[in-house]
């Protein structure tokens, strides 16, 4: 989709902090020379880098910084899902939840163990990544992904992107393949709740069609759609926004960036979040929270 202009608004983002590739200030950095006003690091299991550009006092003028997360929980009733998940976006959760900071800590815990098990799968398939891995942690990443692993992969000349490493071995089905462990959706939501914030539903195109699952997340407090996907297409923006509006949830935006395809600022010319996507969502979060 052609933006009408450079998008004011993104709500979905990953530092380094788990399985992105910038670091958190040089990522909210980027987001302001794009002339993004209101921003949301939902780093997987953490609100680490919003802590850190916070007590760095790197939140620059004119930014409004939305604490975020995003879980991927797990589904374990069989709903024709992708990969079995669905991903809980939270925002504006009170930094400083003990109970919460737990619930992501056990998380981290298990993110952990799965990729230590993929690893040693990849092993045993003769695609050891041992001594890139070790490169990357002492880079500092420490809620470590499946990207990350990809990028090793690639590091290692075992595979040519990220997208050929989940093609042909971490994807849902293939030989590196390993379930993942935690928080199911319902759980996801109501610890997001707990901690003050507003969950949303991340990235779900089917949504349309799957209307009885939207409705069962509803029911278990979810308030938010992310509606403003920047691979979504018009149709399916559409289409999404009208589930958003049917069932009453604030939409939500924004670009999923990573930095493995490319700069903020290309993932940025391509997304469209409009302007009252921002001022709707801050309206429904604590005040004190989101504001430099
Ligand atoms: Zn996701
Ligand atoms: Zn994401």
């Amino acid at each position: 989709m052609i933006p009408p202009a450079p998008s004011p608004i993104d709500l979905h983002t990953h530092s380094r902090r788990s399985d992105g590739v910038l670091e958190p200030t040089d990522l909210v950095r980027a987001a302001a020379e794009r002339g993004v006003t209101t921003f949301a690091l939902t780093d997987h299991d953490t609100l680490a880098g919003y802590r850190e550009v916070v007590a760095a006092g790197a939140v620059p003028v004119g930014v409004t910084l939305v604490p975020g997360v995003e879980i991927n929980a797990l589904v374990t009733r069989d709903l024709g899902l992708w990969e079995g998940e669905l991903h809980i976006l939270g925002f504006g959760l009170d930094p400083d939840d003990e109970a919460f900071e737990a619930a992501l800590a056990i998380q981290r815990e298990q993110r952990r163990v799965r990729f230590e098990r993929t690893v040693d799968r990849l092993r045993e398939l003769g695609l050891g990544i041992d001594a890139q891995i070790e490169m990357l942690a002492r880079d500092g990443n420490d809620a470590l992904g499946r990207p990350t692993i990809a990028r090793a992969l690639i590091a290692a000349g075992h595979a040519t992107s990220v997208e050929d490493a989940f093609r042909r071995l971490l994807g849902h089905g293939c030989p590196a393949y390993v379930p993942r462990l935690g928080l199911g959706p319902v759980e996801a939501i109501a610890a997001i709740r707990a901690a003050g914030g507003l969950p949303a539903l991340a990235h779900f195109s089917e949504a349309p069609a799957r209307l009885d699952v939207v409705r069962e997340l509803v029911a278990a407090g979810l308030g938010g759609l992310e509606v403003y996907y920047r691979s979504f297409d018009v149709v399916t923006v559409e289409a999404v926004a009208e589930v958003a509006t049917t069932l009453g949830l604030t939409p939500t935006g924004g670009s999923d960036y990573h930095g493995d395809t490319g700069t903020y600022a290309e993932a940025h010319a391509g997304l469209w979040v409009p302007p009252e996507v921002g001022s709707r969502l801050l309206g429904q979060i604590a005040p004190g929270f989101g504001v430099p």
